[in-house]
């Protein structure tokens, strides 16, 4: 089976097309959650997901939109974009993300949206955070969004001192997923933050147990020009052409 592996689309459609028109044919979508918040089209991107075979995980962004958290843990401009996202989301959506599991297992691979130890909140942001995060799930592998970094980090049992490296994903080759438990961040495709605007995906092949990682440019200047339209703030308009 071929899965569109992709996390974090905040509300960005334009983006999440142009990912839809680059992978090619796949099986299944497997979305590691955070649909909205944040971009201009919230419900657009919710219904595109609902069109194509997947599963999905709840973010800490879909969670805000549906009221079940605290928008104190959130910077001013995010809460903004929070509360606009929870009054344009129709029913039948916030329905939808209502519905949506913290944590699944498919074909191996755990998904979800932010650690297995804390699905909603935790960043995985170092090895140290990904080694106790080892300990947290029984698959051999985990994959994760919402740093919107594309990361792997390898868990190494027989040799204490690479006991937890970290990788940064070739764009020009296939990883072969080997023995090796990993934690398998895909990036972002709405909100890349490593600096590079394109908007970033994975592709797995299950039959195979390769791993695909790609980058894509898209008309970021069109999802700003929905954003200022919309009145959503500016530096969330801004950071995206930083990749930031
Ligand atoms: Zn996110």
């Amino acid at each position: 089976m071929r899965y569109l592996i992709i996390s974090d689309i905040h509300s960005n459609l334009v983006a999440f097309e142009a990912v839809l028109a680059d992978a090619g044919s796949f099986d299944k979508v497997w979305c590691l959650g955070d649909m909205v918040g944040y971009g201009p089209d919230p419900n657009e991107c919710v219904e595109r997901l609902q069109d194509l075979p997947h599963v999905c995980v709840i973010g800490n962004h879909d969670w805000a939109a549906l009221g079940k958290l605290d928008l104190e843990n959130f910077n001013p401009e995010a809460r903004k974009a929070c509360l606009w996202t929870r009054d344009q989301l129709w029913p039948s959506n916030l329905g939808y993300l209502a519905a949506l599991p913290e944590s699944l297992v498919e074909e191996g691979f755990t998904l979800v949206h932010g650690s297995p130890r804390h699905p909603i909140w935790e960043y995985i942001v170092s090895p140290s955070i990904a080694r106790a995060n080892f300990e947290c799930f029984d698959t051999r592998f985990c994959l994760v969004g919402h740093t919107h970094v594309p990361i792997i980090y390898r868990h190494h049992p027989d040799n204490p001192h690479r006991a937890y490296d970290t990788l940064i994903p070739s764009l020009d080759a296939r990883l072969v997923l080997g023995e090796d438990r990993l934690i398998i961040n895909p990036g972002s495709v709405g909100q890349p933050r490593d600096g590079d605007p394109r908007a970033s995906y994975a592709i797995l092949d299950s039959d195979e147990l390769t791993l695909e990682y790609r980058r894509i440019p898209y008309p970021i200047e069109v999802t700003q020009a929905r954003m200022v339209k919309r009145g959503l703030p500016l530096r969330l308009i801004i950071r995206l052409g930083y990749g930031w």
